[in-house]
This record gives C-alpha cells, sequence and structure tokens, in this order.
C-alpha cells in the first residue's frame, strides 16, 4: 500500500482547528486502509462460525466423543448456546456422580469412614467440599485453555466459547469415573505387590496423564474460529505508539504534539512487520529460538516495541508450547536431583517410582504455567478496560505467551528451593538447626522467595509488554 503524498503546506496551515483539519485528513487516513472503520478488516474473512442452533439430544449423545475426536466435536460445540452447555454440564455431571457412588468403597458407602458413622452435617460439608473441588477444577481448567483460544476480535465472544468449551467438556466426569471404577479392583491387585505409597503414586501419575488428555482434547476443541459474523474485529484507532495521542487529525510528515515521535513512525507501513518468528515459527531454526529466549529474557522491549499485536497470535501460542514444554521438562527433575545431593541415595538405582513423580510433578507444573498465563491474560484485558485503550484478549494473550519465557527460571528457583529444603531437613547437622520452628521459618521463607520472585519475573515482562503494545495500531 502506497501513501497518498501529503501536501504539507496545507495541512499544516488547517492544523489550527482540530474539526478542519479532520476535514483535510479524514478520506486520507480511510485510503490508509486497515485502521478505518470502513476498510475491510484482515480478519474479516475468518470469521464465519455457524450459527444454526443444534439439537440438544444430538449435542448429548455427541459430546463425550470429544475425547476421541476433538475437532469434529468442537465443531459441533460452536453451535451450541450457553444455557444448552450449562444444562448439559449439570446432567454429564450427575450421571458422572451417580455412577462414583454406586462404585464407592464400602466403608466410604456406609458412611463409617475413619471407624465413625457421618453425622448429617458432615455429609453434607463432605459434598460441598466436592462440589466446590470440582467447580474449581472447572475454573482452573479454563483459565489453563485461555491462552491458545481468544482470537481478534470482542474479548467478550472469547470468554463466551471459553466458558462454553468449559461446560459442555465436563463429559470428562466419564473418564475420571472410569479411572474410580477400575482404581479398586487394580489397586488391590497392585497393593498386592507394592507399598501403599506406590499405590498412590501410580495412580497420581494416571491421573496426570488423563489429565493431559483431557487438556489436549480441550484446547484442540476450542481452537477452532468461534467468531461468529458480527464479532469481526474493530480496527484500532491511530494513535501514537509511544504515548496514546490520538494522531488521526496529524499530517503523516509531522509529530507526535505530546511526545515528538515521527507520525510516520507510528503509521507507516513499515511500522510493526512480522517479526522473525512469526514469519516462519518452526522449532528447527534454533539459531533464532534462543536470540528470541534470550531477548525475551534480558531485552523483552526491544521486541514487544517492534512486534505487530493484531497478527500473529499463531506464532506466539507456538511460542508459549516451547515455554510450556521447557517447564515440563525442567520440573521432572525435582525428584531426581534430590539424588545427586544426597551421596547416600545413589542415581543408578532410581526405578520406576523416580520416573511417575518427576511426570507427576510436570504435568503439575506445566498446568499451573498455563493456569498463570491465562489468568494473566484474563487480568490484562479486564485492567485495559479500565484505560483509556483497550486491549482485546487476543492482543493479551499475544502477550503473555511471549512474556511465559521467564517461567524457565521460576521453575529453576522452584527446583533449587526444593532440594534446598531436602538438603536442610535431611542433610544438614550445623548450629543454625533449632528445630521445628526454624524448619518451618526456613520453608515458608525459601518457599515465598523462589515462587513469588519467579512469578514477579514473568508479572514484570507481561507489565512492561503491555506497556510496549497498548497503542499498536498493528
Ligand atoms: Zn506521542
Amino acid at each position: 500500500m502506497e501513501f497518498a503524498p501529503v501536501n504539507s503546506k496545507r495541512t499544516l496551515f488547517r492544523q489550527d482547528t482540530r474539526a478542519a483539519s479532520y476535514i483535510i485528513q479524514r478520506p486520507r487516513i480511510f485510503e490508509r486502509g486497515p485502521m478505518t472503520a470502513t476498510a475491510p478488516s484482515p480478519h474479516a474473512s475468518a470469521a464465519v462460525a455457524p450459527v444454526r442452533p443444534v439439537n440438544l439430544l444430538l449435542l448429548l449423545v455427541a459430546s463425550p466423543l470429544v475425547w476421541i475426536a476433538p475437532r469434529a466435536i468442537g465443531r459441533l460445540w460452536l453451535r451450541a448456546s450457553l444455557w444448552q452447555s450449562f444444562l448439559l454440564a449439570v446432567l454429564h455431571t450427575s450421571v458422572g456422580a451417580m455412577i462414583v457412588s454406586r462404585n464407592l468403597p464400602t466403608d466410604i458407602a456406609a458412611m463409617d469412614y475413619w471407624h465413625h458413622p457421618f453425622t448429617r452435617v458432615e455429609s453434607v460439608m463432605l459434598l460441598l467440599m466436592v462440589v466446590g473441588g470440582f467447580l474449581s477444577f472447572l475454573v482452573m481448567l479454563g483459565f489453563a485453555i485461555i491462552p491458545f483460544v481468544p482470537l481478534p476480535g470482542p474479548s467478550r465472544s472469547a470468554i463466551r466459547h471459553v466458558i462454553r468449551t468449559i461446560l459442555l467438556g465436563t463429559t470428562m466426569v466419564y473418564l475420571w469415573a472410569a479411572a474410580f471404577c477400575l482404581a479398586r479392583p487394580v489397586s488391590d491387585g497392585l497393593m498386592a505387590r507394592y507399598e501403599f505409597g506406590d499405590t498412590v503414586l501410580l495412580w497420581l501419575a494416571l491421573g496426570a496423564g488423563l489429565l493431559v488428555w483431557a487438556y489436549v482434547s480441550l484446547v484442540s476443541a476450542a481452537t477452532i474460529d468461534y467468531r461468529r459474523p458480527q464479532d469481526v474485529p474493530a480496527p484500532r484507532e491511530p494513535r501514537c505508539d509511544d504515548c496514546g495521542y490520538d494522531i488521526h487529525t496529524i499530517p503523516l510528515d509531522s509529530r507526535c504534539p505530546e511526545c515528538g515521535k515521527p507520525v510516520m513512525d507510528c503509521l507507516g507501513d513499515y511500522v510493526r512487520p512480522p517479526t522473525p518468528w512469526e514469519r516462519k515459527p518452526s522449532f528447527m531454526r534454533l539459531g533464532l529460538v534462543c536470540r528470541q529466549f534470550f531477548t525475551l529474557t534480558f531485552r523483552p522491549l526491544s521486541l514487544f516495541r517492534v512486534m505487530p499485536i493484531t497478527t500473529g497470535h499463531a506464532a506466539a501460542r507456538r511460542w508459549l508450547c516451547l515455554t510450556i514444554g521447557l517447564v515440563f521438562v525442567e520440573a521432572f527433575w525435582v525428584a531426581p536431583t534430590i539424588y545427586l545431593i544426597d551421596r547416600d541415595l545413589n542415581v543408578s538405582a532410581m526405578e520406576w517410582q523416580t520416573y511417575a513423580a518427576g511426570f507427576t510433578t510436570s504435568v503439575a507444573w506445566a498446568f499451573l504455567a498455563l493456569m498463570m498465563v491465562g489468568i494473566e491474560t484474563a487480568g490484562v484485558t479486564a485492567v485495559s478496560r479500565y484505560r483509556k485503550q483497550p486491549i482485546d484478549m487476543a492482543a493479551a494473550s499475544k502477550v503473555t505467551c511471549y512474556a511465559s519465557t521467564p517461567l524457565f527460571f521460576w521453575v529453576i528457583l522452584g527446583i533449587a528451593q526444593a532440594d534446598l529444603l531436602f538438603w536442610w531437613v535431611n542433610l544438614y547437622h550445623g548450629p543454625a538447626r533449632y528445630g521445628d520452628r526454624m524448619d518451618s521459618f526456613f520453608t515458608i521463607t525459601t518457599f515465598g522467595i523462589a515462587h513469588i520472585g519467579g512469578l514477579l519475573l514473568f508479572e514484570m515482562t507481561v507489565y512492561r509488554g503491555l506497556r510496549a503494545v497498548m497503542y499498536a495500531i498493528r
């Protein structure tokens, strides 16, 4: 696209009153393309989600198949309304709960657990705990899929889509119920072979595997274009890239009256082109991946200042996959590194228990990381609504996906803390050991430093990234 030649004398002359320059300038801005309301949006053709209502019975029967054919069922889910989804969530959850309650171990079923019968109050509290736990799990799962979902357009539709996916995804209760029904007979067999702790560990690892399966299926179902025709993204108002000053009446060859940045550097076609990673987001380009990793760790602003914000979401999500993959691989070493610091333990003696514990830790930590990125995305979207320039959820998710890179260091801090704690409790016998109180103080302090510190790194990168992109128009 070429710029219309700027008749600077005339425009500068008329610039004293904004209304007059608006008349002169407005048509030229129309010619400039994607930043005006009448220009065709680059995403317009993508938003053709079906609006045909879906048969409730079909939805009921087909939804559990999402764990086998997520894309096909995901396309069917696009036609479901929130009410239908809510109704089915209640229905599926009730059936799942029924299956579990029919297969309860006898002592729980007889309400004689821990050798005393449950009172009515205890039963109600237990029920509330189970329901509350399940609801919190759904909320966490919702946050964990947010980073992969939003597309340019109104944030409201993205949130609606996430809620619908989580509600319809409650058919996951059948996965858990099946695992629960299998658990008892298989556990009895395992108990005969292994110790109690080992059996629990095995089930935790299987549960983690089931969580990965459920999560991957849901993300796969949720990443289909959910936008309806009315969800076409509105172009962003031309603003100064640095300070947000409204520059749509300012000639292209002048400067921002607020901060002095050349207007051409905010609106020119060469501003914020796709980054090298976005042009070809391949993990095979090791040099580029390492460079971008170091940029995002030590000089994140140098990327956020030149990065486009209305395109390149898929590449950003692929980058998030890299971060989460690294977190997964790192977290595995929490248990094995203990073998390295304790000379009495032998690394070669690591058995399947170590791998099961490592896998469970990896899944839990990766899930936490995804949840953090999701919470941050939702938070950034909400906070920006109170500012002058609201940022849509897709743009927010692009920032948080790249800003997730420091989570790598969060896990390193976390492992160091776990190892230090192990050393303190089991190996250290020096004068600083004063007993239980000192132990809890040491545990809480190191835990706080490692985890709050690690997450602060992420927070700060998000904040700085957001400052650098909030006024960008492309
Ligand atoms: Zn400015």
